[in-house]
Order: structure tokens, then sequence, then C-alpha cells
């Protein structure tokens, strides 16, 4: 079920064959003498003989210097893939494939075979692999499997300042300990690598000076209202007032980003014809890969290109010619609630470390100016010095499961870099009792050795392993797979909003619930054999059908593995939404008098997500996937329960007395409809 998104560039069957390899062999010419320039390609020797003397190495070097890149082709080259592979992990899966197709663009070979990529629920990479990109949290999946990762010589920790919590876990693990031949490299960005030095029982420090021109930064004089609004109207300044050279603006998120591409587009068309042509490249984590590479092409002479962008363009990727960066100062976080065990997206101001490298990004190739759409006073008083770690601020259920599956029990004094809240981890702790994964003394149990084989967060994994017990697996890894999409699942044209909501209604009969909306529009599309007519007529996105279609055919291995049987009960949804129950029981929510909702065991107020096939029917009780906050604390894909369920399959963690059901007291009029 693995699939291989991009592909090599040199598949193109247009040419005759001889003037097609010519012509190969020059644009291969051209990339050698590109990695030439890169400043990292003068340290080569000493880097590789750092790697030589040391087993463990920090490597800090500018954004763009080519650390990422190169360091695994350096050690290709020096002979190191014959011992193992050479894996080298980024924080973010853009970042993985992006530049595992640039690698081998370089090497002139296909992806997917000497260099390829892993991802959650994506695997390109084959026997021949032997530059391996992959997200840390991949990595550290792999290490599930493989404790010493016997098939690696070179593992590189990239992106090491980021902190995700995969890295800073993979660090905990301290992989080399156990295995004397195994490099360990870990690359950062930024000049605090002391600490990584320090922790690593002071492993010598490789850096390196990258290349930068001077950036002007310019701050607002007064606080902006809307950031957004304040952003287009900067990038339009910029290309009608500035030189040329190109734009790089910071957004928090794929909605924003599509907003503001659409806003630019208008208002661009208003300028009339006499403006040179403005290119909008938008990129984010689900933007198709073809739409990825787009960043990367060269802009035409005579055009300006603007690139809009999630934080994966701070020191992820790096997209030559940028001259202009506007920094609203904002991106999208996790947050997490030790107390309630709470977790929320949240749009949060930036660190001063994260608006230095936004700036930075404006003097790679020559000098530039950074736009920041706050104060300085602002800067200087109200941001933090750096992005906390995520470690600090995650439910740690996920990694606690991992862990205990790699037989790691102590985990108060598991060796964080920085230490998570205490309180966080017995919150992680008592979750996976509560679910089943762990036993009284904190050992793992069968179900959570089975929990631990998916590589999604607990809840959903003990979704599918209890669908064993009520004969849906069929149905409820349909529905996981949709959860795990990442996108959204339908399509909503401005234009056409009336018909693509119409539409949505119509998986929505019955009205018990989002997730089997989901379920719903999964077996309606499989019914047609997956036709992409069928979504255009349903106002469904096929991308993310597919994508959705790929992780089911994986979760569908994984059940295999843990002796799950496959099993289809369509007829009793009842089943199928107890076993969500079962995953989800923590996220239970009853309604209020004034049509909000108070969640059940630590409450507080959350409504219905707009988007919700509930938000109008207003059920009693319901569980829901996750919490959202953007204007209210938003409830995202709701299903109806009934609250006997909760004592029925939580007996542990709910009492009579929190689901006790006064239906007396008045209900707002309209609510609490639904058939249950
Ligand atoms: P670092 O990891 O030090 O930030 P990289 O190795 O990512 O640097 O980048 C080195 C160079 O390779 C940069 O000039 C960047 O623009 C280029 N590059 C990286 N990925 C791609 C890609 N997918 N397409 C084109 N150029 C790329
Ligand atoms: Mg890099």
């Amino acid at each position: 079920g693995s699939v291989c998104r991009l592909e090599s560039q040199y598949e193109d069957g247009m040419h005759p064959k001889e003037a097609q390899d010519a012509a190969e062999k020059t644009a291969l010419e051209e990339l050698q003498e590109v990695r030439k320039s890169l400043p990292i390609y003068g340290y080569r020797e000493q880097l590789l003989q750092a790697v030589e003397e040391h087993q463990v190495l920090v490597i800090v070097g500018d954004t763009g210097s080519g650390k990422t890149t190169q360091i695994p082709q350096y050690l290709h080259e020096a002979g190191y893939t014959k011992r193992g592979k050479v894996g080298c992990t980024q924080p973010r899966r853009v970042a993985a494939m992006s530049v595992a197709a640039r690698v081998a663009q370089e090497m002139g070979v296909k992806l997917g075979h000497e260099v390829g990529y892993s991802i959650r629920f994506e695997d390109c990479t084959s026997d021949k692999t032997v530059l391996k990109y992959m997200t840390d949290g991949m990595l550290l999946r792999e290490l599930l499997g493989e404790p010493d990762l016997a098939s690696y010589s070179v593992v590189i920790v990239d992106e090491a300042h980021e902190r995700t919590l995969s890295t800073d876990i993979l660090f905990g693990l301290d992989i080399a300990r156990f295995r004397p031949d195994l490099k360990l490299l870990i690359s950062s960005a930024t000049m605090d690598a002391e600490k990584f030095s320090d922790y690593f029982d002071t492993a010598p420090i490789f850096s390196f000076p990258g290349r930068r021109y001077p950036v002007e930064i310019n701050f607002t004089s007064a606080p902006e209202a809307d950031y957004m609004d304040a952003a287009i109207v900067t990038v339009l300044t910029i290309h009608v007032r500035e030189p040329l050279g190109d734009i790089l603006v910071f957004l928090t998120g794929q909605e924003e980003i599509e907003t503001a591409e659409e806003i630019l587009k208008q208002r661009i068309r208003g300028l009339g014809t006499k403006i040179r042509e403005l290119i909008i490249c938008p990129i984010y984590a689900n933007l198709p890969s073809e739409l990825q590479a787009k960043i990367f092409e060269p802009t035409p002479e005579g055009a300006r290109k603007v690139v809009l962008a999630t934080n994966i363009a701070e020191t992820s990727l790096t997209i030559d010619g940028i001259k202009y960066v506007v920094d609203p100062g904002f991106s999208k976080m996790k947050s997490y609630n030790p107390r309630t065990g709470m977790e929320s997206l949240l749009i949060t101001p930036i660190s001063k470390a994260s608006a230095t490298q936004r700036a930075g990004r404006a003097g790679r190739t020559s000098a530039g100016k950074c736009y920041r759409l706050y104060t300085a006073f602002n800067y200087n008083n109200d941001l933090e010095e750096n992005t906390v770690p995520e470690v600090q601020r995650t439910n740690l259920a996920s990694v606690v499961l991992a862990l205990k599956s790699l037989g790691i029990h102590d985990l108060i004094n598991f060796d964080f870099m920085d230490p998570p809240p205490a309180e966080a981890l017995v919150k992680a702790l008592e979750l996976l009792f509560a679910l089943g994964a762990l036993n009284k003394l904190g050992e793992l149990t069968k179900a959570g050795r089975r929990m631990a084989e998916f590589p999604l967060d607990p809840m959903l994994s003990k979704m599918i392993v209890v669908s064993d017990k009520y004969k849906c697996s069929d149905e409820i890894i349909s529905i996981a797979a949709m959860l795990s999409v990442g996108g959204s699942i339908f399509y909503r044209p401005k234009d056409k909003q009336v018909h693509a909501d119409n539409a949505r209604m119509n998986f929505h009969t019955g009205n018990v619930g989002d997730h089997i909306a989901l379920l719903k529009v999964y077996s309606s599309w499989k019914e047609t054999n997956y036709s992409t007519q069928w979504c255009y007529e349903n106002y469904i996105q096929v991308r993310s059908m597919k994508r959705a279609r790929d992780i089911r055919d994986q979760l569908e291995g994984l059940l295999e593995r843990v002796e799950i049987e496959i099993s289809s009960n369509m007829n009793e949804l009842d089943s199928v939404r107890k076993s969500i129950v079962a995953g989800f029981f923590p996220h239970t929510a009853k309604l209020q008098k004034n049509g909000s909702y108070r969640t059940v065991k630590h409450p507080q107020t959350v409504h219905i997500h707009p988007n919700s096939g509930l938000s109008q029917v207003l059920p009693r009780w319901v569980v829901y996937h996750e919490l959202v906050l953007t204007s209210k604390e938003y409830m995202r894909q709701v299903t109806e329960l009934k609250p006997e369920w909760l004592i029925e399959l939580a007996p542990h963690y709910y009492q009579r007395k929190d689901v006790e059901d006064d239906a007396s007291k008045k209900m707002p009029k309209g609510a609490g409809k639904a058939a249950i």
C-alpha cells in the first residue's frame, strides 16, 4: 500500500533517447556546479574528517547553506552507505519529501530508488535506498521494530533546533550508545548548539559560516488589528514600489494561505494590466507535491513571485531568490493543558528566535528587507526568546506508549533535554491506563501492545483495536483513515456553497454524526469503484479520498499484523459508535441550556463546529475527535452518544453522577431532537 507521489523529472518521454540523455547530462552537470557553490562545499573534507573522528557531532550552519541536501551525499560519496543507510530526519513531512526529491535530482536517480523518503502512511523507499529522508516521527517508529537501528550507518537528526517531540525523544533514547559504529549527527540552523553538545557529553561542534547579506528590518509604528489584511497590503506595496525580487510571507496555516491567495488574486486583477506579473505560490503541509515543487521554479524574467508559506519556510525549506520577507509574527502552535488533558491548536505569537530566522530568509542571495507587522516595542517586550519545546506543550500519551513498548518504564527519570511537566507525564499514564493500554503497574497490556503498532494517536488506535470486539473493524478503519487525511474532505467553492452544503448534508441523513458521515462518504466512493466523477458530483476532494484509501490500506495491513480480522457491521451503526466512544470517551461533552456544551470530565465550555452535520441538531451528549480554538473552542468531528455507554465502556473513568441526565431541565428549543 505504499505510494510514491513524486516522479523524477527524467521520465519525460518527449525527446528521442539520445537527446534526452544529453540534456540530462548537462542538467546534471549544472546541478553539480550548483552543489559546489553552496557554502558547505568548502568544508566538505573537514566535515568528513570530523565525522570520521567522532561518533556524535553537532553541526551548525545557516539555513540554505546545504546541510540537509549535501551532508548525506557527502557521506554517500565517502563510502558510509556501504555499511548501512544514511537516515536524515526532518520535523516536517513536506520537507522530507521535497528534500529527497531534490537530492534524487542532484544524484540523477529516480526518487524512491537510491534516494527515498518515508513519512507517515507514505513509504517511498526501496531495497536500493541508501539515503533516506524521513520525519523524526518515522525514525521513532522504526526504532520500535529495530531498536539498534542496525540497518543504518549514520543517523542525522536535522533541524534539531526545532525541538519537536520526536527529536527530543530520539535524543533521550541515546541511540548511539549501544552502537559504537553508528554515527549520530545533530544539525541545527541556530547557534545555540552548546546545549546539544552538553547534552551529548560535550560532543564537538562543527560550525561553518553561511552566506548572509544584510537585511533591513522594518517594524510597524502601531499594532495591526488584522495581520492578514496588513500582510496583503504589504505584499502589494512591495510589488508596486520595490525593485524586483521575490516575497516570502509567513502565515499560520492552509486556510489562511488559501484566503490570502484569493484576496491577492482579486486585488491584483483590480490593479489592471500595467502592473508586472505576480506569481502566487502557496506552500503548506497538505499541499499536493506536484504543487509544492512550484515554489522552487525560477521566477520568469520581469515577474515577481510571492510565496505564501507556513513555518515550513522558516528553516526547513530554502527558497532561493527571496528578497522580501513579510512576517506577521504568528504561527500555529499546539498547546496542552496538563490539568484538563486538553490539547488545542492556537495561533500564537512567535519567539524572537523565530523572528530572526524569518528575517534571515530575505538575505540569502542578496541584501533584503523584512517587514515585521508588529511594533518594535512588541518585539522587545512581548516575544519570548525561544519557542517552548514541543515536549512541554503537548499530550504525551503517544510517546509514552511508544517508550513503554520499547521497554522503557521509568519515565520520570528519562533523560529529557528539557523535561515535560510531571503532570503531563502523569496525565499520559492515566489516559493509557483508562484506555486499557497499561495495567495498574504501568505495564503494557495486550491491547496496549496492539495499539502501539498503529502510527496513530492512542485514542484512535484504541478505537481500532476495540472494533474487533464489536465486529466492525472494516468500518472503523475507514473512519480512522478519513480522520487522518489531514486536509479537508468536503470541497466548498465560494460560488457554489449552497450546492456543496446540500451535497454534504446528503451524507448526514439520520444525523448521528460526522464520523458516520465520513464512513458514508468513504463507502459510497468505494461503491462507485473510487470514481473521480463521483467526487466532483458530490463536492468531495478527490485527493483527500485517495489519501484516505492509501491510509486505509495500510491500516488494513496493520490489522492483520495484530491479528484482528476484518469484519463489517454496516447495519449496526451502534457498534461503530460504541467503538468510537471506547477510544474517545475522554472527549465527551454535554449540551447546556444556552446551546453550548460542557466537557464532561474537566468542565470547559465548547461548541460544535459550524461545519459539523450536528451543528444545528445539538444532541444532548456527544463525543468529539478534536478541539480547535478559533473564535471559540470548537469540537470538530462530532458524534452523538448514549450516556450509559460511558459507564459501559469506561467504568474506571466515569461514574454514574458524571452521566446523570437531568432531562427535566429545560433545553434550548429544538435541541436534543436527534433520535438516540
Ligand atoms: P540547509 O539544510 O543548510 O538549510 P539545504 O540543503 O536545504 O540547506 O539547501 C541547499 C540549497 O538547495 C538551497 O539553495 C536550496 O534552495 C536548494 N534546494 C533545496 N531543496 C530544493 C528543491 N526541492 N528544489 C530546488 N532547490 C532546492
Ligand atoms: Mg536543512
